[in-house]
């Protein structure tokens, strides 16, 4: 029976990328509070995810996961759940379709609400002309975006916050894709107006009425189309702030195991992978399948000892690693991990996150990524693993249900002029709907011939 480390020892292990909660009474505050809250998903549906992702990790099924880079409180309204949900619901249908393979689909929603920074503070330079430095916004989980003391000084009442935020997401998500909204007969209904006069759109629709004859012919013969009244769908975050998985991690009753009861999947970012660090450590220590992000510093070596610290077991399903080298590294950096961790024998899922090593400041100043980049870098990691003889097992995307200019490129053209119109992300840019589209399609075609 594994145990639960404490808060103290995790954080005298030197926590990376740790907000600094100056009201220390409160932060006690909010933890005893969230320590009383239930748990937001259940263990035996994080055991579920882990058999799912197990058959990722054999190549029987591909792992479609997306959503915000980051959550923001005000961004929980049924329009904004129900518009991400319905276009990871059409990619999805889209890599079903074109690649017949069983796709696991899990959202980057219902917690991820706490960002890691490259600087602890942001430097403005305000209309009077004076330099003003503040806290970094570090996600909604821990301080406000405005550019104010006041917002950007972290509140412990926020890990309360979002835990409400993450309660009032997953119970909408469970609604739609348990009570019809997410029934595979209404696979058309999902492509609104915007998207069908695009081309990917046009496409869809012809998908779309595809499975819609098949389903007819699946009732005609006398089967049960009930059986796709429902779907599976996960949720996901990135495990950062320790105070809030801590608090949401617990001992199931059925097992006696330690489970972080915030998310079904979470994983460890980039900045926070270091082998004996805090987030290492306690994700080591609970049951949920886990990720952990690689980027281009990442030695064959790291990857080892990571899977040897986090799954000691080599259980199938149990750790995902999602890669994000960038469209200009992968094809010489991903090999030697992949072919070195493959030989020695270790059971992961191998995921493609072609966003985080893609991004750039346009001229305007926005933080932008190039579709054309994000596709080269699925293409190489779908190159790199045929090459090997591995899986390609999934896709790590940011993206939206709306009509966001944050992404330049794709059939639409998108400009970097074009970014001020609608650039919503208080973090990185997503893919908006058709940009999303445009990639499952480009996927699809890539994993047919995986
Ligand atoms: C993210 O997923 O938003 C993120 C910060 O990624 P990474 O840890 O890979 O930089
Ligand atoms: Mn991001």
């Amino acid at each position: 029976m594994s145990s639960i480390p404490s808060l103290e020892s995790l954080h005298a292990m030197g926590a990376a990328q740790q907000p600094t909660y100056p009201d220390r009474a409160a932060l006690g505050a909010a933890v005893d509070r969230l320590r009383t809250m239930p748990p937001l998903v259940f263990a035996g549906e994080c055991d579920d995810l882990t058999d799912k992702l197990a058959a990722v990790t054999r190549g029987e099924a591909f792992l479609l996961q997306g959503g915000d880079c980051a959550e923001t409180l005000a961004g929980v309204t049924a329009d904004n759940v129900r518009n991400k949900l319905r276009v990871l619901l059409q990619m999805s249908v889209v890599l079903t379709y074109a690649a017949s393979v069983p796709v696991v689909k899990v959202g980057r929603l219902a917690g991820q609400y706490a960002k890691p920074r490259s600087k602890d503070t942001e430097t403005r330079t305000m209309p009077d002309g004076q330099s003003v430095t503040l806290p970094a916004y570090r996600g909604d989980a821990v301080n406000g975006f405005d550019f104010t003391p006041e917002s950007r000084t972290p509140d412990p009442q926020r890990l309360v916050d979002v835990y409400n935020a993450s309660a009032a997401t997953l119970n909408l998500v469970r609604a739609f894709t348990t009570g019809g909204y997410a029934d595979l007969r209404q696979v058309h209904t999902w492509n609104t107006d915007f998207v069908r006069s695009s081309p990917a759109g046009q496409r869809y629709e012809a998908v779309a009425n595809e499975i819609e004859r098949a389903l007819e012919f699946i009732r005609a013969i006398g089967a049960d189309p009930e059986e796709f009244h429902r779907v599976d769908f996960h949720s996901s975050h990135e495990a950062l702030v320790l105070e809030y998985e801590h608090a949401m991690t617990r001992i199931d009753s059925r097992t006696e195991q330690p489970y972080d009861v915030s998310g079904h999947f979470v994983w460890i970012g980039e900045r926070t992978r270091q082998l004996d660090g805090a987030h290492v450590e306690l994700l080591s220590r609970i049951r949920n399948p886990i990720g952990v992000k690689l980027g281009p510093t990442t030695t064959a070596d790291d990857a080892l000892a990571l899977a040897a610290k986090l799954n000691p077991d080599n259980t199938p399903g149990r750790l995902t690693f999602i890669t994000r080298f960038g469209a200009g590294k992968i094809r010489d950096g991903l090999p030697q991990i992949v072919e070195k961790v493959t030989a020695e024998g270790v059971q992961v899922a191998w995921v493609c996150d072609p966003m985080h090593g893609n991004t750039f400041e346009a001229s305007s100043g926005y933080k932008t990524r190039r579709l054309e980049d994000v596709v080269e870098e699925v293409q190489g990691f779908f190159d790199v693993h045929r090459s090997l003889g591995t899986w390609p097992g999934g896709l790590h995307v940011e993206l939206t249900g709306d009509d966001v200019t944050e992404c330049v490129g794709g059939g639409e053209d998108l400009l970097e002029m074009d970014l001020h119109n609608r650039y919503e992300s208080v973090c990185d840019p997503r893919l908006n709907r058709v940009q999303s589209l445009e990639l499952a399609f480009l996927v699809a075609e890539m994993l047919r011939k995986a």
